[in-house]
């Protein structure tokens, strides 16, 4: 294979190969476009980026340690560290973006931000950073997500938020994506819309990316403190693709393999489950071209995964790139084994995961005659902690004993 300079993406026109560009209607070029020229100015300004830093130092709570997890590895027979997102303030590592977000919209001049959220994660860390600058701050949510995520929404209007819940189409969160766009189309000029993961149109998946790279830039350094040499494996949850490209990023150029893990759901073949990339097939959702789950007609399709996180038909466009070029492999792991990697992790180290983050863990337990026999080193990223998971592990108990 030829070399190709993976630092380079995406190009000026926000592509990564094929997969990525700018799919929106006509009002949104121009909000897109100067939103690219703020961050690219932002970017490389000394007092952003000392404001940057000093929120996650601070508020954050970074560097987040690299732990090595001694009963897992023993069992496993492999040397096993993670990269401890979980214990960022407000609980994963969405806060790192939204914090990057909310000072580019704070230089930016603006007043107010937007934000979408499935199950509220997202929505959470937003409405923790409008607090925190002093934005309004407004969140779109499908009605049926607000039921079943009653306790994030609690949170986001005790953080000040106004959520309003979305009762069009299926009421989740395709529709919320839609409502909060409509939105910034007619307030562009006072509003930001603060994008969660790597997903969206240019400039978006690389700002994300980028914001989410300290993950990655302090695990590289951390390994070479602790272990003196590079790891051999990475393996990351996937669901936009935000915790993974943020580990990914810094070790792209080294000679480290590496596996994202998509939510695998039933298995791919019930048709129920989250595993985009694995789906093998190309659309365009949200203002970018990606692996999309979609039926026959090219509608996008209904998905399934215990985490909600994991919950979303498409996946970043850089991602895309990467499996297409075979430099990351994407395999996914069922509900069964991410429950598998939640309560090992619980079990032998005293860490309750998310459930996003245990498919990664489980997939690493699953699979563990498919690495090398003899120790091999391997940082897998847990993105966040299973706190706001119990309902559901709650839920399977019950239905496992009655
Ligand atoms: C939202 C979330 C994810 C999935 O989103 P990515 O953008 O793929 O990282 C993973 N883990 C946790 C804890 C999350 O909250």
């Amino acid at each position: 294979m030829k070399e190709i300079d993976l630092k380079k993406f995406p190009d000026e026109r926000g592509y990564f190969g094929e997969f990525g560009g700018r799919f929106v209607p006509e009002t949104l070029v121009e909000p897109l476009l100067r939103l690219e020229e703020a961050y690219k100015k932002y970017k490389e300004d000394e007092s952003f980026k000392e404001e940057y830093n000093y929120y996650l130092k601070n508020y954050v709570g970074r560097p987040t340690p690299l732990y090595f997890a001694k009963n897992l590895s023993k069992k496993l027979k492999a040397k096993i560290y993670f990269k401890r997102e979980d214990l960022c303030h407000t609980g994963a590592h969405k806060i790192n973006n939204a914090i990057g977000q909310a000072l580019l919209a704070k230089y930016m001049g603006k007043k107010r931000l937007i934000a979408e959220t499935g199950a509220g994660q997202h929505g959470v860390a937003t409405a923790t950073v409008a607090a925190l600058f002093g934005f309004k701050c407004t969140v779109y949510m499908g009605e049926e997500d607000c039921k079943r995520q009653k306790m994030n929404v609690l949170r986001m209007r005790l953080l000040g938020a106004e959520v309003v819940p979305v009762k069009v189409g299926s009421k989740t969160l395709k529709e919320a994506i839609n409502e909060a766009l409509r939105d910034w189309v007619s307030n562009p000029e006072d509003s930001y819309y603060l994008l969660g993961s790597v997903v969206g149109p240019h400039p978006y998946p690389m700002i994300v990316r980028d914001f989410q790279r300290i993950i990655g830039d302090e695990a590289k350094k951390q390994i070479l403190e602790i272990e003196g040499r590079m790891p051999d494996y990475l393996v990351a949850s996937v669901g936009g693709g935000s915790n993974s490209i943020g580990l990914f990023y810094p070790f792209l150029e080294e000679k480290v393999k590496i596996i994202g893990v998509e939510g695998g759901g039933r298995g791919l073949e019930s048709g129920f489950h989250s595993a985009s990339i694995n789906f093998r097939r190309i659309g365009v959702l949200h203002g970018a071209k990606m692996y999309l789950i979609q039926d026959e007609n090219g509608n996008v399709a209904p998905t399934h995964s215990i985490s909600a996180g994991l919950d979303y038909p498409g996946v970043g466009p850089e991602h895309s790139f990467l499996a297409k070029i075979g430099r990351v492999k994407y395999d996914l792991a069922t509900d069964e084994v991410a429950l598998k990697g939640f309560y090992a992790l619980s079990e032998l180290e005293g860490i309750i995961p998310a459930l996003e983050s245990a498919h990664a863990i489980g997939y690493v337990i699953e699979h563990r005659d498919s690495f090398p026999e003899d120790e091999p080193l391997i940082i897998i990223n847990l993105s966040g902690r299973g706190d706001k998971d119990l309902g559901i592990i709650y839920g399977y108990l019950e239905g496992e004993n009655g």
